[in-house]
Parts: C-alpha cells; sequence; structure tokens
C-alpha cells in the first residue's frame, strides 16, 4: 500500500515543526521531560502535536475515496472499507483487518427540525460503529499505528468509552489490553469492558486521576499509547467524521456541527476535519462549531469566555465530558477561531429533555453526554434566532448511545 502524506508534525503549544514519530510523542521542544502528561502542572496545556499532510499530494488519493460505488462487503479490502476509503489523509500506511468502522449514517431528524426552528437537522449516528461509539474512528488509527510499531499492549485512561472501543479492538487484534477508568465508571460499562477480556484498573479518584495512572503505568510498561489528548495522531481518525457528514450532504456545508466537549479532542478534531476539505477545495466555508459542556463542570466554556476558572461541582451524568483538566483545549479553541461558533454550558434539565426529545422525536438513543449536543445546538440556535438568523441547517454528532447511570 501507499506511504501515508504525512508530512510533519506542529506543536498545538509553540508552533515548533518536527518530524512526526513512529510512536505517540508531545513536542520535542516545549514538552518537559518529566512525566507524559508534558504538563508543567494540571492547568497548563500539554505540548500535544497536530500532524500536517502534503495536501497536493494526498489530493488525487482521497478524491478515489469519495463515493465508493456499493455497500461494504467481507470481500472488499479493509482499506477500502469506512474510515480508512480516507487513508490519504490518515497517518497509517498498513490496513490491518478490522471491524469496519465509520460511515455511519446521517439522518434527517425533521420534526426535531421544525420544533427548535431549524431549516434542517441531522443526526451523525456515532452508535453505529462497532462498539457503539464515535471512539472507534480513533481507536481504529491507533490499532493500526500500535500494530506498525510492533506493539502487544495498548492502554488508556477512560470515563468507559473510549476504554470500551480499545478493548473490543485489542480483543479482534489480538492485544493486550490495559484501560484506567474513574471511581464512577457505570456498571453498564464495566460490564462491556469484561465482555471483551480487558485488564481493568479502576481509579479511587476521578477521570483526571485515572489519566495520571494510565500515563504513569504506560511509560513504565512501554504500551502503545490511545488518549487522544497526548497521541497527535487519534484525532486524525477522529476528523473522518466531518468527511462523512461533507460527503453525506453532497458537499453543501451545514452552518453549525455541535458535538460534546470533555478534553476538547473531537471537536477539535471535526473542525480541522472540514479546514482539510476546504483546503482541498471540497468545499467553500466552514461550519460553526458548538461545543457542549455540563453546566456543573465546565471549565473550556469559561477559559472561551475568557473568565477564570471557578470551583465546580462536577456533579453531572454526563459521564463522556466529566473532565477537569481538558488536555487538548488548545487544538480545540484554535478550531473555534478558524470556524466561529460558540461553547455553552447545559444544565441537567435541559441534557434530560434533549436526551429524551432524541428517543421520542428522532428514535435516537443517545447517550447523556452527546445528548448535551442537542441541548448546546438548541441553546445556541435560539440566540442565533434572537439576533435574526434563521433557518439555520445543523449537524448534531450523537457521539455514543451507552447508558451513563448505573
Ligand atoms: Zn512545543
Amino acid at each position: 500500500m501507499q506511504a501515508s502524506h504525512v508530512r510533519h508534525a506542529r506543536c498545538l503549544r509553540c508552533g515548533a515543526e518536527q518530524p512526526a514519530a513512529p510512536l505517540a510523542e508531545l513536542c520535542t521542544r516545549c514538552a518537559p521531560a518529566t512525566g507524559e502528561s508534558g504538563a508543567d502542572s494540571p492547568d497548563a496545556d500539554p505540548a500535544i502535536l497536530d500532524v500536517v499532510y502534503d495536501y497536493d499530494a494526498a489530493r488525487p488519493a482521497l478524491l478515489t475515496a469519495i463515493a465508493p460505488s456499493g455497500p461494504p462487503s467481507a470481500r472488499r479490502a479493509d482499506a477500502d472499507v469506512g474510515l480508512f476509503r480516507w487513508r490519504a489523509l490518515l497517518p497509517v500506511d498498513t490496513v490491518p483487518p478490522l471491524p469496519p468502522t465509520g460511515d455511519t449514517p446521517l439522518l434527517a431528524a425533521e420534526r426535531l427540525a421544525t420544533r427548535l426552528g431549524l431549516g434542517a437537522l441531522h443526526l451523525k449516528d456515532e452508535t453505529r460503529n462497532p462498539t457503539r461509539c464515535l471512539k472507534d474512528r480513533a481507536t481504529a488509527v491507533a490499532i493500526a499505528r500500535a500494530r506498525a510499531a510492533g506493539a502487544t499492549d495498548v492502554y488508556c485512561a477512560s470515563a468507559g468509552n473510549a476504554a470500551i472501543s480499545l478493548a473490543g479492538y485489542a480483543a479482534y487484534a489480538g492485544l493486550g489490553c490495559h484501560v484506567y477508568v474513574p471511581h464512577d465508571a457505570s456498571r453498564t460499562r464495566l460490564a462491556w469492558l469484561e465482555q471483551f477480556g480487558a485488564d481493568v484498573h479502576v481509579s479511587r479518584g476521578s477521570y483526571d486521576d485515572a489519566f495520571a495512572e494510565a500515563a504513569e503505568a504506560g511509560a513504565r510498561h512501554g504500551w502503545y499509547n490511545r488518549n487522544c489528548a497526548y497521541n497527535p495522531y487519534l484525532v486524525e481518525g477522529k476528523k473522518t467524521v466531518a468527511f462523512e457528514i461533507a460527503e453525506q450532504l453532497d458537499w453543501q456545508v451545514p452552518d453549525v456541527v455541535a458535538a460534546p466537549v470533555g478534553d476538547g479532542c473531537t471537536l477539535g478534531a471535526i473542525g480541522k476535519g472540514f479546514r482539510e476539505l476546504r483546503a482541498l477545495g471540497l468545499i467553500d466555508r466552514l461550519p460553526r462549531l458548538v461545543g457542549a459542556q455540563a453546566a456543573a463542570l465546565q471549565p473550556l466554556v469559561r477559559r472561551w469566555r475568557g473568565e477564570p476558572p471557578a470551583p465546580e461541582s462536577g456533579a453531572t451524568r454526563a459521564a463522556s465530558i466529566k473532565v477537569r483538566h481538558p488536555r487538548n483545549a488548545l487544538r480545540l479553541l484554535a478550531e473555534l477561531d478558524a470556524a466561529g461558533g460558540a461553547l455553552v454550558a447545559v444544565e441537567e434539565e435541559a441534557i434530560e429533555a434533549a436526551r429524551r426529545a432524541l428517543g421520542r422525536e428522532a428514535g435516537v438513543v443517545a447517550e447523556f453526554t452527546s445528548a448535551a449536543a442537542l441541548a448546546a445546538l438548541e441553546r445556541w440556535a435560539a440566540e442565533r434566532a434572537r439576533a435574526g438568523e434563521r433557518g439555520l441547517r445543523a449537524v448534531v454528532v450523537v457521539t455514543g448511545g451507552r447508558p451513563d447511570e448505573l
């Protein structure tokens, strides 16, 4: 297979360009040597890298990825199925056998659109991925790169979905899998991890504690790191959701794309995906980005508004975005600068109402965290309507559908 078109990596913190290393690494210029987090304090931004491609070289191959003929079948090569169709803009030379990932449905939610006063609303249903969440896109790239690096074991810290995703793919690929989850990981999620036979470490603390414990163990054992808020290659998998949205809308860019925000990786990846399509001339503008945080824990909303950090209870059922120290903030804030949009905090009641609406008015079962994106979009669109902007065409990324609660 043709080699990837990765040209180099660029630090999101200091801007230094450097060779794209085979393994996951932080910036070689500004990351401190102590500890994987690469942060000087829990509140500092880690020196995460961004992958840059040779877009002129990638363009012809990427165009052949668009609109493949016919549905995927077991006979087709793995490299021609799902997100690996876009491998001209992925950091992958060889696609290993993996469960088909991506090419999820984009559902027109007409009843919801009408009630919310939107011109159109589409739901990108990421619950249709192999382990039922968007994280599978990052995991597919992680497994491809882990295999290429000769790794025998992979690991991550996660509130649940990334861990389950990694455990499922590692089981398929025959890799050892070590996952670190917070003390309040739901029984549902622990049961999924058990099904996939993962080595599960339940922290006594929060997701942030689990993240630190995973980093320490991973560095000590030399396992392959599947944390999007560290490994620069993983958001590359996530950005393919933007490619698919654009393709499914016949390259008519929506006015806004909404997603939940924890570390900032997913919405940052979506912003990058649309920027790359614009750079390639496939779309002529960027959708605005709306990121949802829970009102009980909204560090990125405060930062985006220019407010100082404030004490926060963290008492939210939105388990997948329960992040006190967001690690990919620089990426997300840069994409918001490029595309416009907003970060919006939503209360538990609004999230619950959005979740019920997704089920009862669109037939989609979303996890609490994913419903936050609809709640945030609803609030933002109402503000825009008051400012005279009506008929917005919106996409909500339903990142997962597993129950967050016990
Ligand atoms: Zn740097």
